[in-house]
């Protein structure tokens, strides 16, 4: 099949270039893309290439912080808060530059890894996901999105409101700056409650909502079944991850 590129140059363009989604492939920053071309894994056909949709860009208005979904994860880890600290965790400098935060909600699991870290500190925050796609746009929280069919849309930009309460991240990895997660854990203290996110356990990240209503560090393997892969086994996982919900149980009820 011949590959037919498709460069928009605005945000409009891109969702009407993308259509309902049928047989495009959205290429971001690429990072995981890039090798599964190279290793012959991939092959493609209609590809839409967004790095001049204008689809980048972060800021932060009454309260309310929106981030374009070709916004480098670079960019993210320079700022402060929860999203930072998952960000800056994600692999080396040069991947973080090219890597993008729509690819990074956009990632399945991967050969041997899990990917998506960012799911774990966006469902903590209560973040939305607008999308275009079948059906037209829409605007899903982050939980939703991600547990849906993914397939058919084009992320356009994510929004979250400032977290007024405390926040935990606790993030588990190999001393290695190319190592994906073990398991990451975040926590967001809302008027009244908790909101716990994971991400680097499964194919995605997923709302901890057991936790949330017994602040039982325990329930958490009520809310994810931990998987296998080259990184950790499914039984590390299962042992490390309530460790780290009940640190940042501890760690948002001290602050
Ligand atoms: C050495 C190395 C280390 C890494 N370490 C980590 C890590 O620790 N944690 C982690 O989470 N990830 C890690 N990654 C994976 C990857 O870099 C990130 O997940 C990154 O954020 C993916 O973004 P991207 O723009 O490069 O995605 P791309 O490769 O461009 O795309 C990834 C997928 O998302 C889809 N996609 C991209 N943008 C959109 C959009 N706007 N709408 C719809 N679909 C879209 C693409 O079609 C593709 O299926 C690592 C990668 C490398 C090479």
């Amino acid at each position: 099949m011949a590959v037919e590129t498709l460069v928009p140059s605005s945000a409009d363009e891109a969702t009407q270039l993308f259509g309902d989604g049928e047989g495009v492939t959205v290429f971001a920053g690429g990072t995981i893309l890039m090798p599964q071309i190279a290793a012959g894994r991939l092959t493609l056909g209609r590809t839409l290439l967004l790095h001049r949709s204008g689809l980048d860009g972060v800021g932060t208005e009454g309260g309310m912080t929106r981030i374009g979904a070709m916004t480098p994860v670079s960019v993210l880890a320079e700022r402060d808060g929860l999203l930072a600290r998952f960000a800056g965790e994600i692999a080396d400098l040069e991947v973080r530059a090219a890597a993008t935060v729509g690819g990074n909600l956009c990632a399945s699991g991967g050969h041997g890894s899990q990917r998506g870290d960012l799911g774990a500190p966006l469902i903590a925050l209560g973040a939305r996901v607008r999308s275009a796609g079948r059906g037209g746009e829409r605007t899903d929280p982050v939980e939703d999105f991600l547990a849906g069919d993914r397939s058919g849309r084009l992320v356009l930009e994510i929004e979250y409101d400032e977290p007024s309460g405390a926040w935990s991240a606790q993030t588990m990895r190999r001393r290695h700056a190319h190592s994906y997660s073990v398991a990451n854990v975040a926590i967001c203290s809302t008027g009244d409650g908790i909101r716990v996110g994971l991400s680097g356990v499964g194919p995605t990240a997923v709302r901890a909502r057991s936790v949330e209503q017994s602040r039982d560090a325990d329930d958490v393997l009520k809310d994810v079944d931990p998987v296998d892969d080259a990184v950790a086994s499914a039984e590390y996982r299962r042992k490390m991850l309530p460790v780290l919900v009940r640190r940042a149980l501890d760690e948002v009820e001290k602050s």
